[in-house]
């Protein structure tokens, strides 16, 4: 009796697990996404600014407590709150 209920709840949980965005990720070179904000190459993007992150981007969905997130423009991985991307937009506010 347990173990059919025990399957019924492991298996969406399962499911859900987070798929992290990689460097290497096809998605992530189109953005020129580092999964670490410190290694952002300056010379390469000097867009990129100290203190621009994934958290502080206006396409961030940050999960209270989480060090990861929804991008707007990733579609079904997840990317670092330290990460960032040409693509950050200052987080209003
Ligand atoms: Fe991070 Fe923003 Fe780029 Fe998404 S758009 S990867 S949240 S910097």
């Amino acid at each position: 009796m347990l173990g059919l209920g025990a399957l019924l709840l492991v298996e969406p949980v399962l499911a859900q697990q987070e798929v992290l965005l990689k460097d290497s990720d096809s998605e992530a070179i189109a953005i020129e996404y580092r999964s670490d904000a410190a290694t952002v190459d300056t010379a390469k993007f000097p867009k990129y600014a100290k203190g621009q992150t994934c958290r502080s981007c206006s396409l961030y969905v940050e999960e209270k407590g989480a060090s990861t997130g929804a991008c707007g423009i990733v579609f079904g991985k997840s990317v670092e709150a330290k990460g960032w991307c040409s693509a950050w937009e200052k987080k209003p506010g």
